[in-house]
């Protein structure tokens, strides 16, 4: 367990965002109480741990099953030229806890599948999807909605991407936006989507702990990097969704 009393030196760490109307200390000790399960080490996972340690979160648990390949580093910025065929799970951990000595890393090399996915993520008090497809992306949302643990769902494609927070129970899930997988495919990326994103997540996630402002219920926002565009579109939970429905 994580002590919840601030030192001096994470009150000074984070005096500026303690200064947030509403965030304050108590925010900050919400923060370092929370355990955020990042489900990939790539290039969402990437701006999303550096920020969500940045912020002084209690414990990031990072689950990658991948080693660091030079076609990775045009937008995994956590993986750097000297990472080249380590385990991602290390190179992350190295470079989050040296920014941060104070959050807890627990990096795991591991396949998220639906024998382990529950056991995964039960300790967890939110889920950042950081994934690559859409297969880990339903097993996540399905242990998400079962363990009652808020879901935020997070992708790019090219030069776009897409957010939404799901809370399970409450609002639309991912299986009830997205029915079914799109097709498996090496997908073009610039590295700057995943950058918008990831940080959009980790403001929920923020957001969500602490208690401020508004989440992204119910509302899938689309980001257009080539026209500098964000459109939100609204959804609605579907009583027969497979995943969350009432039958
Ligand atoms: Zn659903």
């Amino acid at each position: 367990m994580t002590d919840p009393i601030l030192t001096a030196d994470e009150l000074e760490r984070y005096s500026r965002q303690i200064r947030i109307k509403g965030f304050g200390k108590e925010g900050q000790e919400k923060i370092k109480k929370t355990t955020v399960f990042v489900a990939g080490a790539g290039g969402l996972g990437s701006p999303v741990s550096i920020y969500l340690a940045a912020a002084g979160i209690g414990r990031l648990k990072i689950v990658d099953n991948d080693k660091v390949d030079l076609s990775n580093l045009n937008r995994q910025i956590l993986h750097w030229n000297k990472d080249i065929g380590k385990k991602k799970s290390v190179s992350f951990k190295e470079k989050i806890s040296g920014l941060n000595p104070f959050v807890e890393v627990d990096t795991i090399h591991e396949t998220i599948d639906e024998n382990n996915v529950f056991e995964l993520v039960d300790d967890c008090d939110v889920i950042v999807d950081a994934m690559d497809n859409f297969s880990t992306r339903y097993l996540l949302n399905r242990a998400a909605i079962d363990k009652k643990i808020p879901f935020i769902y997070g992708g790019v494609y090219g030069f776009e991407g897409r957010v939404m927070t799901t809370i399970p129970k409450e609002t639309a899930c991912l299986r009830c936006v997205f029915p079914k997988a799109p097709p498996k495919e090496t997908f073009p990326v610039i590295g700057s989507a995943p950058g918008v994103v990831g940080c959009i997540q980790v403001s929920e996630v923020i957001k969500y702990v602490v208690g401020l402002g508004e989440l992204l219920k119910n509302r899938l926002l689309v980001y257009d990097g080539l026209s500098s565009t964000f459109t939100e579109i609204k959804v609605k939970r579907n009583e027969k969704c497979e995943d969350c429905g009432k039958a």
